[in-house]
């Protein structure tokens, strides 16, 4: 993207962990003017060599460019670095997309917070890993004021993928974030368990791993139709009650503590979807768990 100087646009990137590292190369070989830093020096890598203006200070850094994207660890992170002085004041009419993880609360107070400052503010969440940047396969979510998210998503758009605004609240990319991290974390929780139970019973990695793949191609359809589900509170069960379910996720128990692996995970599992049958929804599909477990 060029800017009405034909100069090409700037951007600064803050953080230079493998993510800041991804993103600030996706805006190089866009042939963005790209300025960055990061709390400790040296960890630029190849940037400078590929043409990045490496800032000695945070507040420089911002100071030479209209957008800064911020990605480090946490909001204790990207506060740490914002919020103070003079990195503050330099941010002063200049846009921040902040698009370090963490909850919607820290999102929406991170806002406010830039509301009160003058900061123009986006949040956002990336939901792909560091080599989907600059690639189709990338994925970015980002929620807070409309025109902020259109003017910059020119430059954006060099980070490559999908980019999607979700709406006006700040905290809504970060909802989405938890949301999906929340799958994302239990799944690979569910499969390095079943590594260890698969071991344990002499089927290695390379065995198990192509019916793995079997069971994760189950799961889209499911997340459209259990969606529906919860949205409409119907819970059908027609199909595999749950107290078929509860049955398996017992063997999963059993299987397990008999070679002396922790089923704690599962025992969870497990415990919820008693408490359903228990609750008088046997009947029920697994789904009912999401109901269940909002009830105080
Ligand atoms: P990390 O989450 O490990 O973040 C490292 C960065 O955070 C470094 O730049 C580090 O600086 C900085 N940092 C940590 N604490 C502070 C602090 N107190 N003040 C200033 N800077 C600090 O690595 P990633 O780059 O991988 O992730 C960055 C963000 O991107 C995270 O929120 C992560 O959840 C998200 N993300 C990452 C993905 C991935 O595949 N890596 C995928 C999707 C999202 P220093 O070098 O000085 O320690």
């Amino acid at each position: 993207m060029t800017t009405h100087t034909d100069q090409p646009a700037a951007v600064t990137v803050l953080g230079l962990g493998p993510m800041g590292r991804a993103l600030a190369g996706a805006f190089l070989d866009a042939g963005l003017r790209t300025t960055v830093w990061n709390r400790t020096p040296g960890r630029d890598g190849d940037l400078a060599a590929r043409g990045a203006a490496v800032a000695a200070s945070a507040e420089e850094a911002v100071a030479a460019s209209t957008l800064t994207v911020v990605c480090v660890v946490n909001y204790d992170a990207s506060d740490a670095v914002l919020r103070q002085e003079p990195v503050a004041a330099a941010l002063k009419g200049r846009t921040v997309v902040n698009l370090s993880a963490d909850t919607p609360e820290r999102a929406r107070d991170t806002a406010e917070w830039a509301g009160r400052h003058g900061v123009r503010y986006l949040d956002g969440a990336i939901m792909t890993p560091t080599p989907a940047i600059g690639t189709d396969d990338a994925v970015f979510l980002y929620s807070g004021t409309e025109e902020l998210y259109k003017e910059h998503r020119p430059v954006l758009a060099a980070l490559g993928g999908s980019h999607t605004h979700l709406g006006e609240d700040a905290g809504r990319a970060a909802a989405y974030d938890v949301a999906l991290l929340d799958i994302f974390w239990t799944a690979m929780a569910g499969y390095a368990h079943a590594l260890a139970v698969a071991r344990a019973e002499g089927v290695t990695g390379a065995e198990l791993a192509p019916f793995a793949q079997g069971i994760a191609a189950i799961l889209p359809p499911l997340f459209t139709e259990f969606a529906a589900d919860t949205d409409a509170g119907t819970y059908s069960g027609e199909l595999n009650p749950i107290t078929s379910a509860v049955s398996t996720m017992a063997h999963v128990v059993h299987a397990s503590e008999a070679h002396g692996i922790d089923a704690s995970l599962m025992r969870v599992i497990e415990g919820q979807a008693r408490r359903v049958v228990a609750l008088g929804h046997g009947t029920d599909g697994y789904t009912r768990v999401a109901d269940v477990i909002t009830r105080r």
